[in-house]
């Protein structure tokens, strides 16, 4: 009946907004190429998603800091340590899972045909050891001054060029302008109008020390759990008003991106196949892997949980940075799916921050692509060490555009590939960046899923403390 279809429409306006998006966009895209734009042009065009992506970016930060803390004050220690064992274990496990995958994909199709006779070229970042990056990552865990946490990625003499190339990639989300340069160069340039320099972990780690603190301190704490509490209200009323606008920001998005990406059929015939290797990895973890996962542990049914999460999967796909699609996550998993606040408050940031499976399967199968190219043959050792630095760069990567090319160099420099190849892969790293992207956000959405499911009897009991209403099951 027409009240039916009336309430249909009303209960998903969102989701088919979001769908449509995407149809118009691809179809506007491609409508818009043959007029060949400028950089100009495309630029002015994109503007309305460029404004998206720094609405989502302007809310990372304070819904970051008072999710984590209000959600780490709701649960006494013993409840928090056991969630975040969990969830720890999860994202552990389902990023190994996510390299195999990659590495097996790799292995088996062979998309890199040896092409070079001299291979191991003096690599031109040869500063950088894994264990520096090993170092780095941990550094970056505690930042010294809390202020600079919130402006700016990384602080050390290894993470300089990296700050300065993960900015530039950063503010050229429109622009696909040449890494290797970039990388070469060494002095660090600030960028205008820097998108989400934010160090995630260092913030994570406080906001999570900080949160367990002020829940055990009683009455003392009751201010600033309040206030926190009301901070953490407020930006999620900001992220309802922002995800009116999503889906128009998500058409230019998209559409720019069509418009200025280079002509496909000139991609040459590796690339292709290396491409086509890494959307079947992506593939079989993002539609096997993890909704089997999901299924087998809660035996409820996975793809009416993805169906839910339409609307932050295509947010990724549109930004290709899965801190920004926070924001829209969030509001997927507690309205669409019911997550507990409590779940997805605590483990919803540490996944987007640490648990990027796409980006670790990603990681290990460019690295060994790279190693085919060269004519090189990756013995077991070097495919355990490439399995165990993909993991530490998938954790070390920020989750904003095209990190995920950055890190790469310290997968490469531990088995001594040349860092260089990382330009043979650019070309094509602005899409695949965006379906590792989705994938991330899947893994860090069905993880939410799975650590409520397993938690539900912690979050039981807390609420019979609370004298809460308890939820039927
Ligand atoms: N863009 C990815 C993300 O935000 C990270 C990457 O480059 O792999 O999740």
């Amino acid at each position: 009946s027409k009240e039916d279809v009336q309430a249909f429409l009303k209960k998903n306006a969102f989701v088919l907004f979001t769908v449509a998006a995407v149809v118009v966009g691809i179809i506007l895209g491609f409508a818009l190429r043959p007029y060949k734009m400028t950089y100009r042009e495309v630029k002015y065009f994109s503007f309305p998603g460029e404004l998206l992506m720094r609405m989502l970016q302007m809310l990372v930060l304070p819904l970051l800091v008072s999710s984590l803390i209000t959600g780490m004050a709701a649960l006494d220690s013993k409840a928090s340590g056991k969630m975040g064992m969990r969830a720890l274990v999860y994202y552990m496990s389902t990023t190994i899972i996510a390299v195999i995958i990659g590495i097996i994909v790799v292995l088996i199709i062979h998309p890199g045909k040896g092409s070079r006779d001299e291979f191991m070229k003096q690599s031109k970042i040869e500063d950088i050891s894994p264990a520096d990056a090993f170092l780095d990552l941990i550094r970056n865990m505690f930042p010294p001054n809390m202020i600079q946490a919130c402006t700016q990625q990384f602080k050390t003499k290894y993470g300089k060029r990296i700050v300065h190339v993960t900015m530039t990639v950063n503010d050229s989300v429109f622009n696909l302008t040449n890494l290797t340069e970039q990388i070469t160069r060494e002095e660090v340039i600030p960028i205008p109008g820097m998108v989400n320099g934010v160090n995630a972990l260092g913030l994570v780690v406080f906001s999570m020390c900080f949160g367990l603190i002020i829940g055990n301190m009683k009455e003392q704490g009751q201010p600033l759990r309040e206030f926190f509490d009301s901070l953490n209200e407020a930006i999620m009323r900001l992220v309802a008003i922002i995800m009116w606008y999503a889906p128009i920001g998500i058409l230019f998005l998209i559409s720019g991106k069509i418009v200025e990406m280079d002509d496909i059929t000139e991609m040459g015939g590796q690339l292709a196949m290396y491409t086509i290797t890494v959307i079947i990895g992506l593939s079989i973890h993002a539609f096997i892997i993890l909704p089997g996962l999901y299924f087998a542990i809660t035996r409820l049914n996975p793809f009416i949980f993805i169906m839910g999460l339409v609307e932050a999967l295509i947010t990724a796909l549109g930004t290709s940075s899965s801190s920004a699609t926070l924001p829209i996550t969030f509001k997927c998993l507690e309205e669409n799916n019911k997550v507990d606040k409590r779940i997805t408050r605590f483990v919803l940031p540490v996944g987007a921050t640490i648990n990027m499976d796409g980006t670790a399967l990603y990681e290990a199968l460019a690295a060994i692509f790279i190693a085919q190219v060269n004519n090189m043959e990756m013995n077991i050792g070097q495919i355990i060490t490439i399995s165990i630095t993909a993991t530490a760069a998938s954790i070390g990567a920020a989750g904003i555009p095209q990190a995920g090319l950055v890190t790469m160099v310290i997968v490469l420099t531990s088995v001594g590939l040349p860092t260089d190849d990382i330009t043979l892969i650019i070309a094509v790293d602005w899409f695949l960046d965006r379906l590792r992207t989705t994938t991330n956000v899947l893994g860090d959405s069905i993880g939410a899923g799975i650590v409520e499911f397993l938690s539900r009897h912690e979050l039981q009991a807390k609420d019979v403390e609370m004298g809460n209403a308890v939820l039927e099951e």
